[in-house]
């Protein structure tokens, strides 16, 4: 139905990433009318123009670029606004310094009359020089009469000490839970350290409860970061992580409802949480039906959420050859572990897909990956090829042998750039040069017919899809030193990752990804036109590219001042 347009873009170029070649950028044109919160038309300004009436809001773009609004199809929002209120020890010089810090928070913050405060703090090992985890005893010398729990900035350990280890009861005799094992002393007493995709699990029914308010504070928070990036789109990659599936949707379709949380989100529930490994578990209507309210066209259910392995900077992604590296756990030469034994794995994907679900698998080491790929085989073998869309997670150490089967599945990957900037050095000291070369070499990958779409994991790795971009083209740790020459994506490949190809891994190409007629206006104004800008400068950083403003259905939810 033909409604004036509300809205008018004009004066720029618009970049609408449709067409099939999965290097164009799609047709390049000059304005865009907004009509009923959808794309009504692109086109010339002559032509685009000549549609607005007298009540369309005209803005000028003056030579800006209007791109479709980043697809971020692997996050963690919920758990980012959490983060934000744990102290923050990830850029520490050194562990001692780390300590002082918790330290300083027990004896500041601790309160007599709130005894279950804990501390809880984000660290990272790779900052610090023998990179391991602080231990128990150092965090009983730092903070003797307050629970300390410290997250691993991967999310794939924790460290605690005694008296979270006895407020949570954990024990000699304590049984691992799934998701997370305790590692143990020779005593078989528990060091305080956890590893695996869920190593919180021994201490939730300990810690104190997250509130709704407090869930909704976190979403308002990551809302404005998130609006400030460009992102349009997100996946909550971990439904139930960190309280339960229905607190957390409930605090996300309360958010949504009041637009307090404006994207359009797509839940991936944490299939293992909710059912055993020889049950049946519920299937997307009935997770769909757990949304307390009407946000339909903002929330949604998306994948299921496996875990076929842990980290690479924990040492815990599942290799074919050890480790290089066993600086993390010098007492075991090791080659990492797979989240579940390997048939239980392909056993509860088969029951996932006999649900009806579209399946994520976090897999990083070549183990792990060949793991998730066989139990993707099982399944696909079992029925007609059909439009699954299955995919892998990380898809980190992608040998060619696991490619050429990734793409004879037709499984895609969902990569995080940005994690190569953070960790690019860490990959090659645990892995040695050879096989870090391996790791996202997307010309390869792109070349060989890959479906391939990007994503942040934010909290994990950095947030801004520019800044993935950047850190494609640089494709190197802080030290500098790339993992590898010559494998970079081209820019229209990059910005299709995050924007068409992110929108199809989740389903979601029918409402966004591209600006063509009838879909969501969901849009990003950026500075300049990213696909004139040479690889090189990407690399160094020197693009000189910002978000301008983020509009969704048309509305402006970033940069109202920029549009003036
Ligand atoms: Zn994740």
């Amino acid at each position: 139905m033909w409604q004036e347009p509300e809205l008018v873009l004009h004066g720029g170029s618009v970049i609408s990433m449709h067409g099939d070649q999965p290097d164009a950028a799609g047709a390049r044109t000059q304005a865009i009318a907004v009509s009923g919160g959808r794309v009504a038309a692109v086109g010339s300004d002559a032509d685009i123009l000549a549609l607005a009436k007298p009540h369309t809001r005209r803005i000028d773009l003056r030579g800006r670029a209007v791109l479709p609004g980043f697809q971020d199809p692997h996050a963690h929002p919920l758990h980012e606004g959490i983060q934000a209120g744990w102290l923050d020890l990830r850029h520490t010089s050194d562990r001692a310094e780390a300590l002082r810090l918790v330290s300083r928070a027990a004896s500041e913050g601790w309160d007599p009359l709130q005894p279950e405060r804990w501390v809880e703090g984000t660290y990272h090992t790779a900052d610090w020089r023998a990179g391991r985890h602080p231990t128990r005893d150092e965090l009983d010398l730092a903070a003797p009469d307050v629970p300390v729990l410290l997250h691993h900035g991967s999310g794939h350990a924790a460290v605690a000490n005694s008296l979270a280890l006895a407020l949570a009861g954990l024990t000699a005799t304590t049984q691992d839970p799934a998701g997370a094992t305790i590692e143990r002393d020779e005593h078989g007493e528990p060091t305080g350290l956890v590893l695996g995709a869920n190593p919180v699990a021994p201490f939730t029914a300990a810690l104190p409860p997250l509130t709704p308010e407090a869930l909704r504070r976190a979403l308002r928070l990551v809302a404005g970061r998130l609006a400030e990036a460009g992102v349009t789109a997100i996946s909550e990659a971990d439904l139930g992580a960190i309280g339960s599936p229905v607190g957390e949707l409930a605090a996300y379709a309360g958010a949504a409802f009041d637009r307090e949380f404006p994207f359009r989100l797509t839940v991936m529930p944490g299939l293992a949480r909710l059912a055993g490994p020889d049950d049946d578990p519920p299937s997307p209507a009935d997770i769909a039906a757990l949304i307390p309210r009407d946000v339909s066209g903002f929330l949604r259910v998306g994948p299921a959420k496996f875990f076929a392995d842990g980290a690479l900077t924990t040492g815990d992604a599942w290799l074919r050859e050890a480790y290089a590296d066993v600086n993390l756990r010098p007492d075991d030469a090791t080659a990492g572990r797979p989240a579940h034994d390997p048939a239980e794995l392909a056993e509860r994907l088969r029951r996932a897909d006999a649900a009806g679900w579209q399946i994520a698998t976090h897999a990083i080491g070549d183990a792990g990956i060949e793991a998730a790929l066989s139990a993707y085989q099982e399944i696909l073998g079992g029925h007609p090829p059909g439009d699954h869309r299955h995919r892998i997670e990380h898809a980190m150490l992608l040998s060619p042998d696991l490619l050429a089967r990734m793409v004879e599945l037709g499984i895609a990957a969902v990569i995080q750039p940005g994690f190569v900037a953070e960790a690019g050095d860490v990959y090659r000291e645990r892995l040695g040069a050879e096989r870090a070369a391996r790791i996202y070499a997307y010309r390869a990958w792109l070349d060989a017919g890959l479906a391939l779409a990007f994503s942040s994991d934010r909290p994990f790795g950095g947030g801004a899809p520019l800044d993935g971009i950047r850190a494609a083209f640089r494709h190197a740790g802080s030290s500098g030193t790339r993992l590898a020459a010559n494998v970079e994506p081209t820019v229209a490949e990059a910005l299709r990752a995050w924007t068409a190809e992110a929108a199809w891994v989740a389903r979601d190409e029918g409402h966004a990804g591209r600006l063509t007629p009838g879909l969501s206006a969901d849009l990003v104004i950026l500075s300049g036109d990213p696909t004139t800008i040479p690889a090189d400068r990407w690399a160094r950083e020197e693009d000189g590219l910002s978000v301008v403003a983020t509009l969704i259905a048309g509305d402006v939810v970033y940069g109202t001042d920029a549009l003036d």
